[in-house]
């Protein structure tokens, strides 16, 4: 290692136990206060001892993310992304591009889900990664589809140049087997037997080289899917380019997704703009430059949210398209000129550098995950103000215990090094709540405790395409 690393990781260690003797310092002074000291002062120290610990996180943040370049493991890992990206992309033309469709294995998907877009893409990624790993070209049913009567490649590239029939020999349900040469599979509802190969399981083969880039493989990994299958056709890649100029798209730009309508009181809570804010906020506050400007692009399916962000915060520049809201509110939702709004919004959150939405929404998190193919690791790249990331449907994946823990307060949960923990929520208050699968108490946690360890199946390796 260089000089630089060494000192930056004595530097981080130190720092860490610094913090520590503030923060120990500072709930003392605040415990030892006498009954009259006034109540201003008492809110002034506490403010102060949040500001000084917040200066203390974002040095240390700073100086971890010197030490991720460090050495030439910048590089190392810029390349080795491009290398992975570019082998599992490699795969999945293979995979699409059989050189005889006639006598090829099919996999059939029908992309009509009664559901929104970011929905339906789930849908369609879910049958994607089936057909990886049955080794089965996938073969879309777009015809009809509610946001576009003719399909699919109406915006998208189709997902093979060599085969798109649906046509075969013999036919099946699923799971079928090898004689059949054409499988249908249903939506992820009714799927049985559950498929090893849908989230959160990543290929074994790939997971070592996966797991070394990326701080969420999964992610990673439906990122790489959304890469391959939302190719956008010509038309679309002019419309999401001059919407980009048009708005004044520019970095640095936080992306602000709100879900109102429909999905209020019903599938999520309703949060006001400004608890956005506050996260936006934070970000831009943690970075070591302050940019000229305060960047943000907010997208909703209610126009009502960016008209009050303009006015609310005008020293910010607040970039978004009221007219794209207002076709994608629930009334307006499925037709064309909605279509191209969805997609556009999608891709500039993806592209944004840092995301702000309710992972409850779909939308959110198919942007969270496309953002990972324009970041080499975009992990922690988001905030949320719900729900932790999931993946609709996903085989069950609980957490594991890597501390002990013992409760404090009734609401707390012990935790034995091992304990398999079904995670409900983190939240985002150092807490987490989950049910702890050993004693079958449900309560919360330090989510500092636990890990989710990185699911694995065996997917077949590809070794006709060259590493
Ligand atoms: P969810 O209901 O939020 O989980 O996500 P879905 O994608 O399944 O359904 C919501 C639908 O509402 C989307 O597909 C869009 O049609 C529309 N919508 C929601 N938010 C936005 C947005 O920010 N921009 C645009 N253009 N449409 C949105």
């Amino acid at each position: 290692p260089s000089l630089e690393y060494e000192e930056l990781r004595r530097k981080v260690k130190n720092n860490v136990k610094e913090m520590w003797y503030y923060f120990n310092a500072e709930l003392d002074k605040v415990k030892k206060y006498a009954d009259d000291f006034p109540l201003d002062k008492r809110e002034k120290d506490i403010d102060d001892a949040i500001k000084n610990t917040w200066e203390h996180k974002k040095s240390l943040m700073n100086d971890l993310d010197k030490l991720m370049d460090a050495d030439g493991h910048g590089e190392w890992r810029e390349k080795e992304s491009r290398e992975l990206s570019d082998l599992v992309q490699r795969r999945f033309y293979h995979l699409q591009n059989p050189s005889d469709c006639n006598t090829a294995k099919k996999l059939t998907c029908s992309l009509n889900k009664g559901c929104g877009f970011g929905c339906q893409i789930h849908h369609l990624t879910y049958c994607f990664l089936v057909a990886y790993g049955t080794e089965r070209t996938l073969i879309l049913k777009s015809k009809g589809w509610r946001y576009h009567k003719d399909g699919w490649e109406s915006v998208f590239k189709p997902l093979s140049d060599t085969c798109q029939s649906a046509g075969g020999s013999s036919h099946s349900n699923w799971p079928g087997d090898a004689t059949k040469q054409v499988v249908s599979l249903p939506f992820v509802d009714n799927v049985y037997p559950k498929p090893i190969y849908q989230p959160p399981s990543i290929p074994a083969d790939l997971a070592p080289r996966i797991q070394k880039i990326h701080g969420h493989p999964i992610v990673w990994w439906v990122g790489q899917v959304l890469k391959f299958l939302m190719r956008p056709q010509d038309n679309i890649k002019n419309v999401i380019d001059y919407s980009r100029d048009k708005l004044g798209f520019e970095k640095p730009i936080v992306g602000v997704h709100v879900r109102r309508t429909d999905k209020v009181g019903t599938e999520a809570a309703f949060h006001d703009i400004d608890e956005y804010m506050v996260k936006v906020d934070q970000y831009f506050n943690q970075l070591e430059v302050e940019p000229t400007v305060r960047r943000v692009f907010i997208a909703s399916d209610d126009p009502k949210v960016i008209l009050t962000a303009r006015k609310r915060y005008t020293r910010y520049e607040i970039i978004g398209d009221p007219t794209v809201a207002e076709t994608a509110s629930v009334s307006k939702r499925y037709s064309d000129s909605s279509l191209h709004g969805i997609i556009v919004d999608i891709n500039l959150l993806s592209m944004s550098d840092h995301l702000v939405c309710t992972f409850s929404s779909q939308v959110c998190r198919v942007a969270y995950e496309l953002m990972q193919t324009y970041h080499i690791d975009a992990y922690d790249k988001f905030t949320s103000l719900d729900d932790s990331y999931y993946y609709g449907g996903q085989n069950a994946n609980p957490y594991v215990a890597i501390l002990d823990h013992v409760p404090r307060r009734v609401s707390e949960i012990e935790l034995r090094i091992g304990d398999k923990i079904e995670v409900h929520g983190n939240h985002w208050d150092g807490y987490s709540k989950g049910r702890n699968m050993r004693s079958g108490v449900t309560g919360l946690f330090p989510s500092f405790k636990v890990k989710n360890p990185v699911a694995v199946a065996d997917f077949p390796k590809y070794p006709q395409v060259p590493l």
